[in-house]
């Protein structure tokens, strides 16, 4: 049979099973992105022991995994001026990455924005130092598939599935930085796919070229738009999406190019929660690959003799479950520069919706506004259990408590970081207090996280 089951599928029986318990600890961290390696770095810092289990063999999340190579989000446009706004454990990050010689300087984006490009080897290596001298545990090649429940409305034990065979971990308290809520839906604390009809942002394979002459490329991010506009006019070729970004990496013969997009046979985004949808949009990701790159040697000049340095293992996941927690960020928050009295730190990227076909952009006035938008804690909040959700939970990064829109910007790495720091900090915060991290003191998270360097956007300088 090679056709996978889709409806009310038939089920299989397995034995009931004894699952060996790995270990104990204060915080279990799911998913080694962004928002990971911020949220166990920050537990671990303040005192708790600190488990993070990745599916992978290296950290990064989608910065690694998806080949993204590039920070957005660590800047605002403030009043027409770039700023760096997310500090903290960013900082201590982005300084291992500039000492391994892996980070490049800022470069424009639109021109009204900064992102900060880096060399994903050196992405892997600077996370795998911060955490471990933190005194992070890790747990690599664990693929997480679902959790115990304790009869408190609480989250008992994390079940991984590894090649030491099916593990258990328990913790004080559980972080879900899986970037898809894999946890908080097994927890089954409520969670949301898409936009209203349940649209998702579309996903993009990336891929890097190696070979290519910078000095005859020269600026070429500024004319391939136009190029492939013309080459697709004369019938030459089709492209998934307007809106390529092509841009160079840390060495000037390496371009790292986000250019594709996949969907289903009915035109609907490639859903990164569906094994079917997922295997098609890997082959469909590949074969737009070989495409692009003949449109590259034949069209663009520098291009001639590129080849595909490397495709990125995975599909690059946009959106999938979000967190539908005590507050959702939203495309007004954005847009009108919002403050929240329990702030964790701040968002200055933009709307950014990867839509059929498209890219669309949304920005807060610049430069009438600050450009910012402050991030509550309740973002990373489930429900509490008396009302259907966890009381030892958190949700960070990309799948946190954000509306579609509002997820459209604050999924990229700086919000990511900032959540993820804020959600280490307040485990910690909980264990210590022996409380439900819905009740810790607000003012008490703040104040630790400005300690760690955090900028919460209560001013316009960050320090
Ligand atoms: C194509 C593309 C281009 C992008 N471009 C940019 C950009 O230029 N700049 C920018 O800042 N952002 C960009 N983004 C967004 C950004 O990379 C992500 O939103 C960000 O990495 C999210 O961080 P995260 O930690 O929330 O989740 P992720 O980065 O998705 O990390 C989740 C981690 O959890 C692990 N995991 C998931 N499920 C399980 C499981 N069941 N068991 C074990 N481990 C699990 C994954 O392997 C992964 O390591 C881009 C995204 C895409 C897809």
């Amino acid at each position: 049979m090679n056709e996978p089951l889709r409806q009310a599928p038939p089920v299989v029986h397995e034995p009931a099973r004894h699952t060996p318990l790995f270990g104990r600890y204060d915080v279990v961290v799911l998913g080694g992105g962004p928002a990971g390696i911020a949220a166990a770095t920050a537990a671990a810092r303040h005192g708790a022991s600190v488990l993070l289990a990745e599916r992978y063999g290296f950290l990064g999340g989608m910065g690694t995994a998806a080949g993204v190579t590039n920070f957005c989000g660590l800047h605002a446009n403030v009043h027409g001026e770039i700023r760096q706004v997310v500090h903290g454990v960013a900082d201590d990050l982005l300084d291992r990455m500039r000492a391994l010689g892996g980070l490049n300087e800022p470069h424009r984006v639109l021109g009204k924005i900064n992102a900060q490009a880096y060399d994903m080897s050196a992405f892997k290596c600077a996370a795998d130092q911060l955490l471990v001298s933190s005194g992070v545990h890790l747990l690599f090649h664990a693929l997480a598939v679902g959790v115990t429940r304790g009869s408190t409305g609480r989250v008992d034990a994390l079940l991984v599935e590894t090649k030491s065979g099916r593990l258990a971990v328990q913790a004080g308290c559980f972080i879900d930085c899986s970037g898809d809520a894999d946890l908080a839906q097994w927890a089954g604390v409520p969670t949301e796919k898409g936009d209203a009809a349940g649209r998702l942002m579309y996903p993009t394979l990336m891929f890097r070229v190696g070979n290519v002459d910078a000095d005859r490329a020269g600026q070429a991010w500024h004319t391939i738009p136009q190029r492939m506009d013309a080459a697709q006019a004369a019938g030459e070729f089709t492209f998934p999406r307007r809106g390529a970004i092509v841009r160079p990496q840390k060495h000037p013969y390496e371009w790292r190019v986000n250019v594709t997009q996949m969907k289903n046979r009915d035109g609907s985004a490639t859903d990164g929660t569906d094994a079917a949808s997922l295997s098609a949009g890997e082959l469909e990701g590949r074969r737009q690959i070989v495409d692009y790159l003949h449109f590259l040697r034949t069209k663009v000049p520098g291009f001639e003799e590129a080849y595909a340095l490397d495709i990125a293992p995975q599909l690059g996941i946009r959106e999938t479950r979000r967190l539908v927690g005590e507050a959702m960020l939203t495309a007004d928050d954005v847009l009108r520069c919002a403050d929240f009295d329990d702030t964790i730190g701040v968002n200055g990227w933009p709307l950014e919706q990867h839509v059929a076909g498209d890219v669309q952009w949304a920005w807060p006035p610049i430069p009438e506004s600050r450009g910012f938008n402050q991030l509550p804690y309740r973002m990373l909040l489930p429900r509490r259990a008396t009302a259907g959700g966890a009381d030892n939970l958190l949700v960070a990064g990309r799948c946190a408590s954000m509306t579609h829109e509002g997820q459209s910007a604050a999924r990229v790495s700086g919000a990511c970081f900032v959540m993820g720091q804020a959600a280490g900090t307040a485990a910690a915060l909980a264990l210590q207090r022996a409380t439900s991290v819905h009740d810790i003191p607000i003012r008490d998270l703040q104040r630790r996280l400005v300690e760690q360097g955090a900028f919460l956007g209560h001013d316009e300088t960050p320090s």
